[in-house]
């Protein structure tokens, strides 16, 4: 690994406030700082914020009981509501909904449920919520309805290519809506309107809609006219239909009350569903739908993922994670409470990367007779973070390293012709991430439609793993960025399609990075590739006793440069081993290409090295990957934190100060669920530089309940957290 030891000697430190500097009589400690990083001051702190802000920029507690049919014969509303009063929730969600109604509705086809027999619970909720001062979500779910709309209303109907009507894979006596039909124009307003004129809401959600990760596939009278389901034109129309919907309905839903507002399902992390840029414009709460892990998605970090995705579009508007109290997963159980422990994480990482807390579990009488373990959970977590509310909010998080998400990317990009899976980019970017947690990084992700110089300036360094899809104007943006000294790091396929997913002849990205593409991509048949080392260099730290290190699964072969510090040696058979051997050990095509003009540095990588390492978990995939970014950075730092473990980092802005929030996923369950118990870490050092003229009052562990001993001279505050059992919250309170 590189340490700062080895930047003094290469002279890599002009313009930075190195740590060393009037810091030697701090008893060791600016040595042992420097084994991670170049400590760079924080930039100074925000002016106090005197705009008032809209209420639901309050709400820290969400609780929710999803309803069922069964439950409106017999629901106890008290003890609902006063369980979620008793926990502090500031707001329940309460089911309208738009396949049962959970209140003698008169718009047509909004069937009664058999159990509801006239009863209006849902305004029984509505008024207990707001006798405990709890604001109320109006829940509907326009997804699916029920065979007399569809006799009615054929129109309304998700169709397939054949025009047979799509059903529920569950219940096929309910069909799909179809999203562009009058169904979402008539029906949806209709509720809304019936709700606002009978009951006192505060806001409407609409549960189901739109789809998050994917995009509709429907082939009704409406859709058949539209670009074809999967491509980016249909990506557009879709994103449009979405955002016009969801302005409709939120004008809908401010005729009563001008502070009211609409908003919808959205979650799906890196791949959202509409343009995620576009959708933060216009909605006023992000519900991320995000519950839990899944077969798909085992990783244990799936939620603070989520947050950084909400953290890099809404501009502080509130997002909130629904933590699935119940059994999530394939099979699940939606009405058995999962591990304490996980359902804790999945609250811990809400927390930690920005969003508000929120409980969820399906059914009243489920979860209030039959099954109450999860009640524990709420009883201890949602109090404790009402006690730390002002410290547990953050006005802006701290990292100087921005990961481009690449949502088009994501959604639409099939991977390389020698994969085509759709697995392909959520493998590259688990891996990314992985390899993010193990370095310590500080980083945000960047959506790529927010490449503006202002939205980048507080990033060091830009990494783009693998995100092919960029416009002219977006690669413009990137390389305007490292004219202004920003740094890049890249992968494989960056930049090598267009937003419309047309191939490039050459990268986007060529000049910029200084490279050209010589051939289509290559994958592995046997033996992947490998790097061979031709020269010492930063980038190569650490690879010691050999000449060559593992490539990727799959490379895009660049044209040689001059003085390329490694070398492409292209693959061959793995069996049998008498052939095992490459035929052409030596070759001119660049393993890496690096460039570095004033304060800019900019890594390519042909191979799919973030993908590969998560597939393989190759040590020295890491490495490189380690090294390229404290290259690029010049191994700035905003905040080390040093210690065993693996960790998750988020550090913040508060009102107070700052507050450093440590994730521990050092559990036999991190990359397969679920949690049972805390695998508690040893001591972690955490060290900032915070901004000229702010001095530390005090340092308080939120979760332990602890003051360690800190130590602040020349601007540098230091202090160790003793040991993390699930999670941590150094609140430092600034003066
Ligand atoms: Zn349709």
């Amino acid at each position: 690994m590189l340490n700062r030891r080895n930047f003094l000697k290469s002279g890599l430190t002009a313009g930075v406030a190195p740590l060393t500097s009037g810091l030697s009589h701090l008893d060791g400690l600016a040595e042992e700082a420097a084994a991670t990083g170049v400590l760079v001051e924080l930039p100074q702190r925000l002016a106090p914020s005197s705009a008032s802000v809209p209420w639901q920029q309050k709400i820290r507690r969400v609780g929710q009981t999803n309803f069922n049919e069964y439950d409106p014969a017999v629901m106890n509303v008290d003890q609902w509501a006063d369980y979620w009063h008793s926990v502090k929730a500031d707001i329940v969600y309460v089911s309208v909904t738009g396949i049962l109604a959970f209140y003698p509705s008169k718009v047509q086809f909004h069937r009664h449920g058999k159990y509801l027999k006239g009863r209006d619970l849902f305004g029984e909720c509505v008024l207990a919520a707001k006798k405990r001062d709890m604001r109320v979500v109006a829940r509907m779910s326009p997804d699916l309805n029920w065979p007399d709309a569809l006799e009615a209303h054929p129109e309304w109907a998700m169709r397939n290519h054949d025009g047979s009507v799509q059903h529920s894979s569950e219940d096929p006596r309910l069909f799909k809506t179809c999203m562009f039909t009058s169904y979402m124009d008539d029906y949806v307003p209709a509720i809304m309107r019936e709700v606002n004129s009978l009951y006192d809401v505060d806001c409407f959600y609409a549960n189901g809609w739109p789809p998050l990760g994917n995009l509709p596939v429907c082939y009704c009278a409406v859709c058949s006219r539209l670009p074809p389901p999967g491509t980016p034109a249909y990506w557009s129309v879709f994103t449009d239909r979405v955002l016009n919907l969801w302005k409709r309905y939120d004008a809908i839903a401010k005729e009563k009350k001008p502070d009211s507002f609409f908003f919808a399902n959205s979650g799906g992390n890196v791949r959202g569903g509409p343009n995620l840029d576009q959708l933060a414009k216009v909605t006023s709460w992000f519900q991320a739908d995000n519950q839990g892990r899944t077969y798909e998605e085992p990783a244990i970090w799936g939620c603070s993922l989520q947050g950084r995705v909400c953290n890099a579009v809404l501009d502080g508007k509130v997002a909130a994670n629904v933590t699935a109290a119940y059994s999530t997963g394939q099979p699940g159980w939606r009405n058995v409470s999962k591990s304490p422990a996980e359902t804790r994480m999945w609250l811990n990482q809400t927390v930690a990367s920005g969003m508000v807390p929120y409980i969820h579990f399906v059914g009243d009488e489920n979860s209030f007779v039959e099954d109450r373990r999860w009640q524990k959970v709420g009883e201890e977590y949602f109090p404790w973070t009402a006690k730390h509310d002002a410290h547990l909010a953050g006005r802006r998080s701290i990292a100087n390293i921005g990961v481009v998400i690449g949502q088009s990317t994501q959604l639409l990009y099939p991977g390389p012709a020698t994969e085509r899976s759709r697995t392909y980019m959520r493998e590259t970017t688990e891996g990314m991430y992985h390899a993010l947690l193990e370095g310590r990084v500080a980083f945000d992700y960047v959506h790529e439609d927010r490449l503006e110089p202002e939205q980048l300036a507080k990033y060091r360094a830009l990494l783009l793993p693998n995100v092919a899809m960029l416009s002219d104007k977006q690669c413009r943006q990137l390389s305007d960025y490292v004219q202004a000294g920003g740094s890049l790091m890249a992968s494989f396929e960056t930049s090598l399609y267009d937003e419309n997913l047309k191939p490039r002849d050459e990268f986007g990205l060529a000049e910029v990075m200084g490279v050209s593409k010589g051939g289509a991509a290559v994958g592995t048949n046997g033996n992947a590739y490998s790097a061979r080392l031709e020269k010492p260099h930063e980038i190569l730290a650490g690879f010691s006793d050999t000449t060559w290190i593992a490539g990727a699964q799959n490379r895009v072969p660049v044209k040689p440069v001059e003085g390329a510090v490694a070398t492409v040696v292209p693959g061959f058979v793995r069996y049998p081993p008498e052939l095992a051997y490459p035929a052409q050990p030596h070759t001119d095509e660049p393993a890496v290409v690096l460039r570095e003009s004033g304060r800019s540095r900019t890594v390519w990588i042909p191979g799919d090295i973030e993908r590969t390492y998560w597939i393989t978990g190759h040590s020295d995939l890491l490495r490189l990957l380690h090294n390229a970014i404290r290259w690029v950075s010049h191994d700035e730092r905003v905040v080390t934190v040093d210690g065993d473990g693996l960790m998750e980092v988020f550090c913040w802005e508060t009102s107070p100060g700052y507050a450093v929030h440590l994730l521990n996923y050092n559990t036999p369950n991190a990359f397969h669920g679920w949690v049972k118990d805390a695998s508690p870490v040893g001591p972690q050092r955490v060290t900032m530089r915070l901004p000229n003229g702010v001095s530390v009052k005090s340092v308080e562990l939120l979760r332990s309940e602890q003051k360690p001993v800190f130590a602040f001279r020349n601007q540098t505050v230091q202090f160790t957290v003793p040991g993390v059992e699930e999670y941590e919250v150094a609140a430092i309170t600034v003066a």
